[in-house]
């Protein structure tokens, strides 16, 4: 991979076509924190090179996105953003460009440190960036209690590519694009709001107010909500962040047709996938004391935890799917796999899902469908398949 973007001399995140040739430009890579050079000659595309002269690093969105959100929008001092709550501007358009007088990075405030604390003439701003996860309670709470206005901007979703326009695009994203931003103070109104969000309310409302039906499920400790709402659409929710429920519900996603709503951080799923995703959750969720029955669900039989080894399915009859992956590298798949249809299992969530469905594309081998299966109490997912 060709790394066109690196840190200079002062951290920020530069492009190659931002610096002057050679070790003048005092950069370091993103990913190794060596020196590199800039190579700016006519043959090859321009790039940075490892001083060292050892390979190119794989720079992932992870090693530069919350870095490089945060240098935008201390560069630019200010942001598009969505109507404060209790705000109701004239315009058609309802967001705004909001100016900064001056931005600071990580400051302390009492006992955290937000992302970034703008001034404005009339006060302070809170910018927070959610990458991996999002404000938690607890934050909230302080956030609260200091009573100062806060905005999310949500960075989960993007699609970053780590060079000269990749940096360009998503420098565009966060400044302009206010579908990514929610207030987090003050509050978002009850009133024409959105029902998704409020969700605790609905103990307390009458039986005149029709509330979208709710099923909360425990998996792997955290909450996961789905929501039916009136015109039938399914909606499920994580309601705390986890990376391991996140994968699943994207697994859950791809199964029935789903597609992330990242303003609301939820799934939206057609509403014919109801009933299965009921039970999908219902098999993943965690203790046995829902008393449904799963007579008939393959998921549901006492399934004995793995015996996998090199040579043979594990008891259920299940491949591993690591492994098939490694043998795909090592050029020994697919001849070394089965004719017909068979399961191959995933081993939680740490499986390359998507260079190894790449292989199954590229051989010939079809990707019937994802189970999602419980072993010895845990959820995994098991490939079907037909070569
Ligand atoms: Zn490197």
């Amino acid at each position: 991979m060709t790394m066109t973007i690196a840190v200079d001399a002062s951290g920020r995140v530069v492009s190659i076509n931002e610096v002057v040739r050679g070790l003048a430009c005092g950069c370091r890579c993103l990913e190794c924190n060596e020196v590199v050079v800039a190579r700016r000659g006519l043959q090859l595309r321009h790039h940075f090179a490892h001083a060292s002269k050892k390979d190119p690093c794989e720079v992932t969105p992870e090693s530069f996105l919350h870095r490089y959100a945060k240098q935008v929008v201390r560069e630019s001092l200010g942001l598009q953003l969505p109507p404060q709550p209790g705000h109701h501007p004239d315009s058609e358009d309802q967001s705004s460009w909001w100016d900064f007088e001056s931005v600071k990075e990580e400051p302390w405030m009492g006992d955290f440190r937000p992302d970034l604390v703008a001034e404005l003439t009339d006060g302070p701003l809170l910018i927070e960036f959610a990458c991996t996860s999002f404000v938690d309670e607890e934050k909230l709470e302080r956030i609260k209690q200091l009573g100062i206005r806060t905005v999310e901007i949500d960075l989960s979703g993007l699609v970053v590519t780590p060079s000269s326009d990749g940096l360009l695009e998503i420098r565009r994203v966060i400044l302009h694009d206010v579908t990514l931003k929610q207030w987090l103070y003050p509050l978002p109104e009850v009133v024409g709001g959105d029902p998704l969000l409020s969700v605790d309310s609905d103990v307390q409302q009458g039986p005149s107010v029709h509330l979208p039906e709710r099923q909360r499920f425990t998996i792997q400790g955290f909450w996961v909500d789905l929501r039916v709402l009136d015109f039938g659409s399914v909606v499920v929710r994580s309601v705390a962040f986890s990376p391991a429920i996140a994968e699943l519900l994207k697994r859950l996603s791809r199964k029935y047709a789903g597609r992330y709503v990242a303003k609301y951080r939820n799934w939206m799923f057609p509403a014919w996938a109801k009933a299965a995703l009921q039970d999908e959750l219902e098999a993943l969720a965690d203790g046995d004391s829902s008393g449904l029955s799963r007579v008939g669900d393959p998921c549901s039989q006492e399934l004995v935890a793995s015996l996998t080894t090199e040579s043979q399915p594990d008891v259920n009859g299940y491949l591993d799917a690591r492994l098939i992956l490694r043998q795909y590298r090592e050029g020994l798949a697919p001849a070394c796999l089965p004719y017909g249809e068979f399961k191959a299992r995933h081993y939680g969530i740490g499986l390359d899902c998507d260079a190894l469905e790449d292989f199954f594309r590229d051989s010939g081998v079809e990707l019937l469908c994802v189970e999602v299966v419980r072993i010895a109490g845990k959820a995994d997912f098991v490939y079907v398949l037909r070569r």
